[in-house]
């Protein structure tokens, strides 16, 4: 059966109604009959004791005075009086007439007249058929000290029955009342609460319908409400742990994130920092609290910060001055609610470095490919001018073209190994090369160039020696490194290609004694277009690419490369490729 919170309420206050109603009931009617109970006994004490007086103060005591007085006390007293000899006879009753006395049973053995007789006072309540109704009796001695009889007063208790049966009514009206009252006020209180019941049920509903797909039916409002708020809490959990987890990727993103982030409330303090932008600004501890500018020591981030606005992305680029000069790209995004901003920090260096070095490379190319190209159209028109008609004139502008012709051809073969490389088109091998033959190969395709100086070859090589790399790599590198040594190196010098072992690694050394290289130009060596005298470079038809081909070539492999001037003048290029381990 399904009751409502109305009826549950009524039921609930009626339980409670009759359950206090019964036991204060009880308990009063308790307290009560005691009461009155006690004032009549007392009542009754005191009008025995008052005729034990009188009987006591009797000149003469025969039947017909202690009769007499007895009728005298019991209307006085609205009592029975009765008076009783030693041995129980009945001398006077204030109910019988002295003729009726002597007719009277022997009342020695009442409770009340044993117990007087015994111990001063008897008091005992009994249920008279003959008037059917009960009886209180209170008697006592006179005479004393030895008792001539008793005497003893007694009251219908009636009366008592009347003001019980009379409390009963009150208290059944007074229940009728309440039941009636708490009808009322459960109503009421069940229509008070089942309305604000119904607007929760209402708006839990809406809730677990959006949240959940079904409303929970419960036996009534309030189970209803319990099963949705429990499906809620649940939902809620869920939610919690699905918090939890984004919590913890977006984490994982921020720390895996190489661009620095400050994440600012709306005083644009910090509130939140990831280890790139700790890095960024070599900090050891998270600076929570303060504001940016101070943290970085860059005004322009703060002009940055307070130029944001919601829903805008605003942009700067500056670059930070101190060691290793980091130059970086600032966006500082503001959510639509407009309370914060998020700062990202892209390092963006390397970015400006390559750019600049591509500027500059291009700058390069271009001016060391307008050279020749300017030298070959200047001859060609010189030719087509009438030159062609001059043999000796024609002989040496024609061996100028082909000069040029021959250092477009290199510098265009260079630009594009390096370009290969750059782009890792060329494909690197990793195979066993033994350096023995490798040397000898080379040498053997420059001897020519090195007998027109009149220069020497030397090789002083580690025996069965084998390297790890790229065949057409090592002979290119190789052919660099003699080609400079035989263009730098003077007529009749001296030029020798050793190798040795260093550690893991081989390294294969190219010594002559030429000029040598300047300490302050050691360091840019390995740069592209990089000469130290750009006129004889271009002169023994250089392209100031070689180094930083060879440089190239070695890394693929794995490999290092290096310069050491020599004693007392000259150069050691070298490069070392890992041993091979068969
Ligand atoms: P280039 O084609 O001009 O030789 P490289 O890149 O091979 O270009 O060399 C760069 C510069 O290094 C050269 O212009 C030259 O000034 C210097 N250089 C290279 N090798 C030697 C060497 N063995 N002795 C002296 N200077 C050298």
């Amino acid at each position: 059966m399904k009751l409502g919170v109305r009826a549950k309420l009524f039921a609930f206050s009626l339980f409670l109604i009759l359950v206090v109603g019964l036991l204060a009931g009880s308990f009063l009617e308790h307290q009560r009959r005691t009461s009155i109970e006690n004032r009549v006994e007392s009542e009754l004490l005191t009008v025995a004791r008052m005729a034990r007086e009188m009987i006591t103060d009797l000149d003469v005591r025969s039947v017909e005075t202690i009769d007499s007085l007895s009728d005298r006390l019991g209307a006085a007293s609205d009592s029975r009086i009765t008076v009783v000899d030693s041995n129980g006879w009945v001398i006077g009753d204030s109910e019988l007439s002295i003729d009726e006395i002597p007719e009277v049973e022997n009342h020695g053995k009442r409770p009340e007249i044993l117990a007087a007789f015994q111990s001063g006072l008897g008091v005992n309540r009994r249920h008279s058929a003959t008037v059917d109704s009960d009886l209180l009796y209170v008697a006592l001695p006179y005479g004393i000290p030895s008792p001539a009889g008793v005497v003893r007063a007694s009251v219908l208790l009636a009366d008592v029955d009347k003001a019980i049966t009379e409390l009963r009514w009150s208290l059944f009206i007074a229940g009728v009342l309440g039941l009636l009252g708490a009808t009322l006020l459960s109503g009421l209180a069940a229509h008070i609460m089942t309305r604000t019941l119904r607007s929760l049920i209402n708006h839990a509903k809406k809730v677990s319908e959006y949240s959940m797909g079904a409303f929970v039916v419960g036996r009534d409002e309030i189970q209803s409400l319990a099963g949705s708020f429990n499906r809620l809490s649940e939902e809620l959990q869920a939610q919690v742990e699905i918090m939890a987890w984004e919590r913890d990727r977006s984490k994982a993103i921020l720390d895996c994130m190489s661009e620095a982030l400050f994440a600012l409330d709306e005083q644009k303090r910090i509130m939140q920092v990831n280890p790139a932008a700790m890095d960024l600004f070599s900090l050891d501890q998270p600076p929570l609290g303060q504001l940016l500018p101070e943290v970085s020591g860059e005004s322009q981030l703060g002009i940055l910060v307070e130029g944001a606005s919601p829903g805008r992305v605003v942009s700067t680029e500056f670059c930070m001055e101190g060691s290793g000069r980091r130059c970086v790209l600032a966006r500082v995004a503001s959510p639509r609610s407009g309370s914060g901003c998020v700062v990202v920090m892209h390092d963006i260096t390397e970015i400006r470095m390559m750019e600049q070095f591509q500027r500059e490379f291009v700058a390069n190319a271009s001016h060391e490919l307008r050279t020749p190209v300017s030298v070959i159209r200047a001859n060609t028109e010189t030719l087509l001018d009438g030159a062609i008609h001059d043999s000796a004139m024609s002989l040496k502008l024609l061996n100028a073209l082909d000069r040029n012709a021959q250092r477009l051809v290199h510098l265009v073969s260079d630009l594009l190994d390096l370009a290969r490389l750059d782009a890792k088109q060329r494909e690197i091998k990793q195979e066993s090369l033994s350096v023995e033959e490798v040397v000898m190969h080379i040498v053997d395709i420059l001897q020519p160039l090195a007998n027109k100086k009149g220069q020497a070859i030397d090789l002083a090589l580690h025996e069965g020696t084998r390297v790890r790399g790229d065949l057409q790599a090592l002979e290119q590198t190789l052919l660099n490194l003699l080609d400079n040594a035989i263009k730098y190196a003077p007529d009749n010098g001296k030029i020798r290609i050793s190798s040795r072992l260093a550690g893991s690694r081989v390294q294969i050394r190219v010594y002559d004694n030429g000029p040598g290289i300047p300490e302050q130009h050691r360091p840019f060596l390995f740069q592209r277009f990089y000469r130290i005298d750009p006129g004889r470079s271009r002169d023994v038809g250089g392209t100031g690419l070689g180094l930083s081909i060879v440089k190239n070539l070695v890394e693929a492999m794995g490999g290092v490369v290096g310069m050491e001037p020599a004693l007392p003048t000259g150069s050691i290029f070298w490069f070392a490729l890992p041993k091979y381990r068969g």
